[in-house]
């Protein structure tokens, strides 16, 4: 079946078709820059040469409009007409306590989209625009949302509640939610084909390290805890995200910097992690770099993500009681091997021993043992494709939409 799988930004939009019984890709693209007044278009098939151009842009609608002219232009034969797309796939970052799976798009699911604006303000509003638009577009198919969060509504009570009154929780939902879902479901998924271990018995740890990075403890297929919480912007150090904090530093930096709560909110989203540590870059790549030209700041920044990274996965070890796998996952995950052997130096006191050969020799794009044989717990790189996990569930929900209730 072919899918097309949207996730839309403030001011972008990203696709992809894929065509789900050969969890192959047809194509993939960007619009970004949306109401600039140059918006980039860039395409990418699977088979053929890349185009990329500008032109206005005016919202998400037209963006839209851009992608399927592309799909359906005579020469790129992707599509013939709209309904050769049997199903949109939506990437919807929050979807709050009502969602523990992948819903068919209808009044109501909008509707709780939208009451779920206050926990992610940067990303449910465009979420839903995305929908709005796509369903402009291609009004006559069935439109799926696939939740970031839904993979970890099987954390227990003592790992999502926080410790503040009971009665914020009952109130205003504030616990952890947990993000990067179809990514930490893909990946462990992935390990369950290598391994002889029955599902339910098996414990993984994953590590999804991109400019957004999360790690998460599963345990019989269920996610048990994860490193970001009530928002996108708590556990480890990211790219321009702060991580954990003190709560009360918040309220120094108000009062020592003067500051007001939305430029707050901006330092923490946008102006901290890697970047604001090293006052150079938020890219690993950039970081890495620079810290072998000696640059103090750039190496702190490093230090201090890697040690995260050990911090999770020691925690996760004891909340599994030990696991079979720890598995690197997204751009830094899956190509760092740097990153990789720091985050995880020393660790042999309770059985990690990563392959320092194997470690970096990883090929881009394969799955990839690098623990050593004698390790206890098996170390992997395993390609994410998030995009394929909201395709598929696109596709079986799509399917069963289309059936008559009488069958
Ligand atoms: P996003 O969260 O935006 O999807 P990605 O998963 O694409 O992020 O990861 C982006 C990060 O991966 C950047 O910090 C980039 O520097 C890092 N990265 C990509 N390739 C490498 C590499 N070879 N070495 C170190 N870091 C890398």
């Amino acid at each position: 079946m072919l899918v097309l799988v949207i996730n839309c930004g403030s001011s972008s939009v990203k696709y992809n078709l894929i065509e789900t019984e050969q969890e192959s890709e047809v194509c993939r693209g960007i619009v970004e820059r949306i109401g600039a007044v140059t918006s980039i278009i860039k395409h990418e098939p699977a088979n053929d040469t890349k185009t990329k151009l500008t032109k206005f842009v005016a919202n998400h609608s037209d963006a839209l409009q851009e992608i399927m002219n592309y799909l359906l232009d005579e020469s790129n034969e992707f599509i013939k007409s709209p309904d050769d797309i049997k199903a949109v796939g939506h990437r919807v970052v929050h979807g709050g306590e009502m969602f523990k799976d992948s819903v068919l798009i209808d009044d109501v699911v909008k509707d709780a989209i939208e009451q779920a604006f206050d926990l992610a303000p940067l990303h449910n509003p465009p979420n839903l625009k995305g929908i709005q638009a796509a369903e402009e577009r291609l009004p006559n198919i069935p439109h799926v949302a696939v939740f970031d969060t839904a993979f970890h509504h099987s954390l227990p009570p003592h790992a999502y509640l926080y410790g503040i009154p009971n009665r914020l929780y009952r109130r205003h939902k504030i616990r952890r939610y947990g993000f990067h879902g179809t990514s930490h479901y893909y990946v462990s998924r992935q390990f369950y084909k290598l391994t002889d271990i029955p599902k339910n018995d098996t414990k993984v740890i994953t590590c999804h390290l991109g400019n957004g990075a999360s790690i998460a403890a599963i345990r019989g297929g269920d996610s048990v805890d994860t490193s970001m919480g009530f928002t996108p912007l708590s556990g480890m150090v990211m790219g321009t995200r702060s991580g954990d904090l003190d709560p009360s530093i918040l309220f120094y930096i108000i009062e020592k910097e003067e500051l007001q709560l939305n430029s707050l909110h901006s330092m923490l989203n946008r102006h901290s992690g890697l970047l604001g540590l090293s006052g150079y870059a938020s890219d690993m790549r950039d970081l890495i770099s620079e810290a072998n030209n000696g640059d103090r700041r750039c190496q702190q920044a490093i230090d201090v993500f890697c040690y995260n990274i050990k911090k999770y996965v020691g925690s996760y070890m004891a909340t599994l009681n030990g696991c079979d796998a720890i598995l690197f996952t997204a751009g830094i995950g899956e190509n760092s091997a740097y990153i990789r052997a720091k985050g995880l130096e020393n660790l042999e006191g309770i059985g990690i021993e990563l392959d320092k050969e194997r470690n970096e020799n990883v090929k881009p794009g394969e799955i990839t043992k690098i623990s050593t044989d004698s390790s206890s717990t098996e170390i992997y790189v395993v390609p994410t494709n998030e995009e394929l996990v909201i395709a598929i569930d696109a596709a079986k929900i799509a399917s069963a939409s289309n059936q008559s209730p009488w069958v």
